[in-house]
């Protein structure tokens, strides 16, 4: 299948690594002019040293002042991806307020806010837009230690279902996509420990976990 996205411009949130730095380099290769933000400068300028038609802009997305100051200035987006993200693990009765404040102020919050701020743009340009939403299988299922993480997932599922029953009508979709674990620095924090990888991937199909490959 040829995938060409010639002449969108495609903003990608949590862009330094992981699954983020993969989506804008693929973005970018089916011929998006891709925008990559996050916070690690030397991750951005490592991304720019290797892809030098990817623009890099270093915010912190949970700063919602800053990000509405720095986006809109930043030239009009037809393409988003919502995947800045935030994982840790602890039993349930231990978290602390800071705990759950600095999950759903990236996963949540800034994805709604970056959202808004397209949508609005789109909106004023009259022009079709894409918005997809890195959700997780943890907001379809109960993961033991990540009770807050699923929280914050499942807010994203459902706020992803209302914009895009909102803006379908203005030819902007938003949709959302739940992976399972993706050996990202991320997924190794939860799931390298044989005794709880070993049941996982046995519901696995392909008894692997995602690698990108
Ligand atoms: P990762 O390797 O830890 O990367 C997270 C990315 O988010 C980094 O680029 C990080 O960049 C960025 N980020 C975090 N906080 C940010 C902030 N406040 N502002 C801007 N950027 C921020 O994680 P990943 O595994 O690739 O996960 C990416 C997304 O997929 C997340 O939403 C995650 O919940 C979801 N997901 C992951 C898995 C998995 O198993 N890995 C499974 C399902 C869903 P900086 O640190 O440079 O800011």
């Amino acid at each position: 299948m040829e995938i060409n996205f010639n002449g969108k411009r495609a903003l990608v949130t949590g862009a330094s690594k992981g699954i983020g730095r993969d989506i804008a380099v693929q973005l970018s290769k089916c011929g998006a002019k891709v925008v990559a933000v996050a916070r690690s400068k030397d991750l951005l300028d490592k991304l720019k040293s290797e892809h030098p038609s990817i623009e890099t802009i270093q915010l912190d997305v949970s700063d919602w002042k800053k990000t509405d100051q720095v986006l809109s200035k930043s030239g009009p987006i037809d393409l988003l991806v919502n995947n800045a993200g935030l994982g840790w693990l602890k039993p349930m009765t231990e978290i602390e307020q800071k705990d759950c404040d600095d999950v759903f102020a990236i996963n949540t919050k800034a994805l709604i806010n970056v959202t808004r701020l397209v949508v609005k743009d789109l909106l004023a340009r009259k022009a079709p837009g894409s918005i997809v939403n890195i959700s997780s299988q943890a907001s379809l299922v109960g993961l033991l230690n990540h009770t807050v993480y699923c929280a914050s997932k499942g807010a994203v599922d459902a706020f992803t279902r209302a914009a895009a029953l909102e803006y379908g009508p203005y030819n902007i979709r938003v949709n959302a996509v739940n992976p399972t674990v993706i050996m990202t620095e991320m997924g190794k924090l939860g799931w390298s420990d044989p005794k709880i990888a070993g049941p996982f991937l046995e519901k696995i199909p392909l008894r692997r976990y995602g690698d990108g490959k």
